[in-house]
């Protein structure tokens, strides 16, 4: 271990528990930390503190939210017929760039993966069968991205709401296989968005 004093080893090991930081990055993150003036350092803790108390999931859609509804939900001028279905917030914020979309959300907060042992059960499906059931809903765009586990969560999506009368599309393959919605350009998604099929 590197010699450092307690409470920086400590702020070290913190940014290395971040995704995508190693040990590296952490070392020089922390070091930009300690040579911060204290009013920013305390700046930044606050936002890491307030994020996480005032931010809940929609109890609608499941995206992250400060308000409940959240603003898509409960937006009169979005298309409450048409449900977006996607993997993550990350996901909904890429589908606004996207700004001929106007219907609203659905986040699952993961995809169904037997080999990490994530089931249907273990992400926001049940609450995607209820909204459909109790509201009017036209037409549900499975927009997961297409690698194999969102492939199968789209296809056992689909498989719940087709007997259900609910016209169930799945966004085009404009994004490449593997690849991730929230990377993609406005372009690609709403070309892929305009070419989706039923399924
Ligand atoms: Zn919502």
């Amino acid at each position: 271990m590197d010699n450092y004093a307690l409470p920086v080893q400590r702020l070290i090991e913190e940014f290395e528990k971040l995704p995508g930081i190693g040990r590296k990055t952490a070392q020089r993150l922390a070091f930009h930390v300690l040579n911060l003036p204290e009013e920013k350092v305390r700046n930044f803790a606050n936002a890491l503190v307030e994020a996480k108390a005032k931010i809940i999931s929609c109890s609608i859609c499941g995206n992250l939210t400060d308000t409940d509804p959240c603003r898509i939900c409960s937006s009169t001028k979005r298309d409450h017929g048409i449900i977006c279905v996607v993997q993550s917030p990350r996901d909904v914020v890429a589908m606004e760039r996207v700004r001929e979309y106007k219907g609203v959300y659905h986040v699952l907060n993961g995809l169904i993966s037997p080999l990490d042992g994530t089931g249907p059960d273990d992400i926001n499906i049940k609450s995607l069968i209820k909204r459909v059931a109790h509201n009017k809903v036209n037409e549900v765009i499975l927009a997961t991205n297409p690698n194999v586990e969102g492939e199968a969560t789209a296809i056992y999506i689909s498989k719940i709401l087709k007997p259900m009368g609910v016209k169930t599309t799945r966004i085009a393959q404009g994004i490449s296989v593997g690849g991730d919605l929230e990377y993609a350009d406005e372009i690609t998604l709403y070309k892929s968005l305009e070419g989706r099929r039923e399924i």
